[in-house]
């Protein structure tokens, strides 16, 4: 069944969401946020774009709103590893009572930045190759319930284990928060060119690598499957990742599903622009707005990318 109330009920997502050229509106900025830190500090590679305390983001999200950025992908940062009931929810709840509707918060939800381990899962006791799915997707469960308590406008999960949206929506269903829709992760490549987001993360893996849960850029028939998964489970909106290599799905990911897609243009993409920008062998702006246009005409009907708060400067209009 397709939720297209769900999706269509908040004034933001309908702008996210509406057929037509590219606007402001239909870019996501995602933000770094690390509790208990005082200030900021860079990320390498991610030009315009830094780890932050949860006062220095308040600042950095009231300067992005004021360039006409409504969408934001909260990635919250532990001070602490371990498995607490809602990590990250006081920066939620932070940013809400700030902007309140000013803004649409979607949270990615995943365990590797707070996991031990860096694992986007939970492994049985002294395993480190079995997955405990019960326990991850309980967890998850009850990391959304805490989120779109805290004030999260959408959750995003990103760890790509089976089962995980629908155990989610379960959750988010029986605490109240029909009305919260979830972005899924649903084509997630394992990728090179994941590099500087680990870093500022702080989710690099321990140990091995995520080709367990991660699919192989060889395998169309996976990526596909896994978007129709996701699509099965009642994910609202699906997305794909990396972005510019994955466009030729979008279309017939839509095609199968019908449901919104959209593409993460991810740290690797992102921060390879900015350094041919740097080694004068490009103009970064120039090359930014191109990979745009690109997934746009590939059929992506939003983008998640590092430079959204550089699109008013690119001469992007809100709507
Ligand atoms: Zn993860």
């Amino acid at each position: 069944m397709k939720h297209l109330m769900r999706s269509r009920a908040n004034p933001h997502i309908r702008e996210l969401l509406a057929e037509g050229g590219l606007s402001l509106a239909k870019l996501i900025q995602p933000i770094f946020v690390v509790e208990a830190m005082s200030g900021e500090e860079d990320i390498v590679g991610l030009v315009d774009n830094r780890r932050m305390g949860v006062q220095a983001a308040l600042r950095q999200i009231e300067s992005d709103v004021k360039n006409g950025v409504r969408h934001f992908m909260l990635f919250p940062v532990p001070a602490q590893k371990g498995i607490a009931p809602d990590p990250g929810a006081d920066i939620i709840s932070a940013i809400k009572g700030a902007f309140a509707s000013d803004i649409h918060l979607w949270v990615d939800t995943c365990l590797c930045s707070s996991s031990p381990l860096g694992h986007c899962c939970l492994f049985q006791e002294d395993s480190q190759s079995k997955i405990d799915l019960e326990a991850t997707l309980n967890t998850l469960g009850s990391y959304a319930r805490a989120y779109a308590g805290a004030g999260a406008d959408g959750i995003a999960p990103s760890d790509m284990m089976d089962g995980r949206v629908a155990a989610i929506r379960a959750q988010l269903d029986q605490h109240g928060h029909q009305d919260i829709p979830i972005m899924s992760y649903s084509t997630k490549f394992s990728s090179a060119f994941y590099g500087p987001f680990r870093a500022a993360a702080d989710s690099t893996p321990n140990f091995g690598d995520r080709r367990q849960y991660q699919i192989d850029v060889r395998n169309r028939t996976d990526a596909l499957n896994a978007s129709m998964r996701c699509a099965d489970e009642g994910a609202d909106l699906l997305m794909l990742k990396p972005g510019m290599t994955s466009i030729d799905l979008l279309k017939p990911i839509f095609k199968k599903t019908s449901l919104p897609v959209g593409v993460y243009q991810v740290s690797g993409e992102y921060a390879s622009l900015a350094l041919l920008g740097r080694e004068g062998l490009t103009d970064f702006n120039a090359a930014l707005l191109e990979t745009w246009h690109v997934f746009q005409r590939a059929g992506a009907q939003y983008i998640i990318t590092y430079g959204a708060r550089k699109g008013h400067d690119l001469g992007i209009a809100l709507t």
